[in-house]
């Protein structure tokens, strides 16, 4: 099986450290799917066959190149081992439910890959922000965007809870519209035709920063509450 692999620890994004020197080109040699963010936590990342997206604050979809850094990210080489179709109308809470009763266990992790057609998609994507700012103060007045019958790929993770100074526990899902158009961390969603894929991952490779912000950054704190609320 295919490990996930995480750029950093989703802590220390939590505790404000917004730069890293991880480029996309050394995150694409550990995975060609996934997501994260960027330097200056300038927008929301999404990976989809090794071609990084960025929403930025704005709603705008860019394409990003191999030098561009991020401070935290979550890939792995996609290849599902279930696929699933789904039509009919249903509202978030049954989508979200319907997903976790896909996953046998909630101890592992998944990459999980959703592609169709939606009656609703509401997304968010994050401004810019100085370093140092918590996560929870960066995220307080984020730009939301919603979207009414959009084709597009719905594309993110599944990570137990107990991993949650690592990775943002339970599921973090990220969208983009077939068009490239729109796009943004996901808020919820409507599905009306779906097909999931869903990759079970078994071992975790994690990077940790060498900047010296990083090296004396105090982690005493429990940041997870912190991380609920910036996330959710
Ligand atoms: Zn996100």
């Amino acid at each position: 099986m295919k490990p996930v692999y995480l750029s950093s620890p989703v802590g220390a994004l939590v505790e404000g450290i917004y730069e890293e020197n991880v480029t996309f080109a050394q995150l694409r040699e550990h995975g060609d799917f996934g997501l994260g963010t960027f330097n200056d936590l300038d927008g929301e990342m999404v990976m989809l066959d090794g071609v990084v997206y960025q929403i930025d604050a704005s709603g705008r979809v860019n394409v990003i190149g191999d030098e561009a850094e991020t401070p935290f990210a979550c890939v792995t080489f996609f290849s599902p081992m279930t696929q699933e179709e789904v039509e009919g109308d249903m509202d978030y809470r049954a989508f979200i439910d319907m997903l976790l009763g896909m996953l046998p266990s909630p101890n592992i992790f998944y990459a999980i890959r959703v592609q169709g057609r939606f009656a609703q998609v509401k997304t968010r994507s994050v401004p810019k922000q100085e370093n140092y700012k918590p996560l929870v103060e960066a995220t307080r007045n984020q730009p939301t965007f919603e979207f009414g019958a959009i084709d597009g790929t719905v594309a993110g993770y599944f990570t137990p809870s107990f991993m949650s100074s690592l990775n943002v526990p339970g599921l973090h899902l990220h969208f983009l519209s077939f068009d490239l158009q729109h796009g943004g961390h996901l808020l919820e969603c409507r599905p009306s035709w779906i097909r999931i894929g869903i990759q079970f991952i078994d071992q975790l490779v994690l990077s940790l920063p060498m900047t010296l912000d990083y090296l004396t950054l105090d982690f005493k704190r429990n940041a997870e509450s912190d991380l609920d609320r910036a996330e959710r």
